[in-house]
């Protein structure tokens, strides 16, 4: 049970699609900044819009935040199935007279803006409607807040310090629409207050929303949340994030080879910091992230960044974990072609595979040369690693093999040492043709960990299938 006065943040993504990178990256700082507070992370779809929400995008904002290990407390609120909580607030403003019903048709709202803009005044509705002591029949109006136009709001932003707005710059915008429905500026206030937010860290886009809503706070006489606007991505170039940077959903990110604690470092690394840390784990982001340390300029989305990062979180991650990830990705890629035992040998050879690969598309590409069965497909350049010369190398080991007693790396590795001196060549002169054999190409772990992992009867078989081909 959190504190009574415990944080309480939330990420109230509108389903409309996947769940980008930026939307990624504010559930994350929410995540981090309740757990780190000892709080609780809550989520919210904001689905009022019935038009354009899909319970697809629905389940890809929930997928995409387990796969990333942002994991929220409770159950998810559906903003949607609140709307008559939504409706009550709006009427109880009514009944303080902190809102009014407003009866101007469309072609009037059109004729007072263009009379603003004739006069240069600002295009705001002028409030004529809150004078009036009418009573509308329901369908024929909206509820729009009397807004405080004197004075000034004052909003003390975690990381934006203090903005200042005159609050003759705020309209009496509507809360309920004719059709009785929720606006999301209602919505927003009432769900952030009924589940007891206390901390709303979003985008900055949400800056200028956040002074309405804070009229509605004080008209209801509800406390004001804590407010944190962060700083929007950006691509490399400084331009607004599209698609072109990598905006993509997350699973995009999955599907590119990415490890999600990868994605979720680099995230994270984007406008906060800890001293110089580049790699912080989860445990470590939970104990140092604090939103007030969040930067205030743009972060500039990296896609080499990200490759890099991933690559440092292959190393380290375990094994069997890994070959659970690839294992679909070679079964699909190999079908028939799948050797036998291929799963154990894969795990068998992980740590020479995964020091290699930069993310699990690499990793699943070249843990193929334990996977596929023989005969094996030769690439360009093992081809030419198996010409004369390497053959009649690999033709003169070959009988050296057959006297070793053991058949592990170091065995092999000396093996191929003496044998390499008795000819008088370098010892790569054997070891390429020999992972070319081995592997059908020019990359691969060591030749002599190969070799061990494959087992005495599939390495000798594959260096025959070779002397017998070229
Ligand atoms: N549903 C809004 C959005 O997706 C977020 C609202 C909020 O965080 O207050 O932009």
């Amino acid at each position: 049970m959190p504190k009574p006065n415990a944080v309480i943040t939330r990420f109230a993504p509108s389903p409309t699609g996947f769940l980008h990178i930026g939307g990624a990256r504010t559930a994350l700082f929410n995540y981090l900044y309740a757990k780190h507070m000892g709080g609780k992370f809550l989520l919210r779809i904001e689905d009022t819009d019935r038009a354009r929400s899909t319970q697809e995008a629905v389940d890809a904002i929930q997928s995409g935040l387990k796969w990333l290990g942002i994991d929220w407390d409770g159950d998810l609120v559906s903003q949607f199935e609140r709307a008559p909580r939504h409706a009550e607030i709006a009427y109880e403003l009514l009944a303080r007279g902190k809102a009014y019903k407003c009866t101007c048709t469309p072609e009037e709202l059109d004729a007072m803006r263009e009379e603003a803009k004739t006069a240069g005044r600002p295009m705001r509705y002028d409030g004529r409607c809150s004078v009036k002591t009418h009573d509308p029949a329901p369908g024929t109006f909206v509820v729009r807040l009397k807004a405080e136009h004197a004075g000034e709001t004052v909003l003390q932003d975690l990381i934006q310090g203090e903005v200042r707005v005159s609050n003759s710059e705020i309209d009496d915008f509507v809360l309920l629409r004719s059709d009785g429905t929720p606006t999301y500026m209602l919505a927003v206030v009432v769900d952030d207050h009924d589940m007891g937010i206390t901390h709303v860290v979003r985008g900055d886009d949400h800056l200028t929303n956040t002074f309405r809503q804070m009229q509605i706070y004080t008209a209801m006489g509800w406390p004001t949340p804590t407010f944190a606007h962060m700083p929007l991505m950006h691509g490399s170039d400084g331009k607004k994030l599209s698609k072109r940077h990598g905006a993509l959903g997350v699973e995009a990110y999955r599907d590119m080879g990415c490890l999600p604690e990868a994605v979720c470092n680099y995230l994270m690394r984007l406008g906060w910091g800890h001293g110089d840390a580049e790699i912080i784990s989860r445990e470590q982001a939970i104990e140092w992230f604090d939103v007030k340390d969040v930067g205030k300029a743009a972060a500039r989305f990296d896609a080499d960044k990200l490759a890099n990062i991933n690559a440092h979180y292959m190393r380290l991650a375990d094994d069997q974990r890994l070959a659970d990830i690839i294992w679909p990705m070679i079964e699909a890629k190999l079908g028939n072609a799948m050797a036998e035992g291929a799963r154990e040998r894969i795990l068998k050879g992980m740590v020479g595979l995964k020091d290699r690969a930069k993310n699990t598309i690499e990793l699943a590409e070249s843990a193929e040369i334990y996977a596929r069965k023989r005969p094996l497909v030769f690439n360009d350049a093992a081809m030419q690693l198996l010409n004369e010369e390497g053959i009649s190398h690999l033709q003169q080991f070959r009988v050296h093999l057959d006297t070793l007693a053991s058949w592990d790396s170091t065995t092999l590795h000396d093996a191929a040492k003496e044998f390499a001196e008795q000819v008088g060549i370098k010892l790569g002169k054997i070891a390429q043709p020999l992972r070319a054999a081995l592997t059908g190409s020019n990359i691969s772990p060591g030749v002599f960990e190969v070799m061990e992992i494959l087992g005495r009867g599939e390495s000798l078989a594959r260096i025959d299938d070779a002397l017998a081909k070229f």
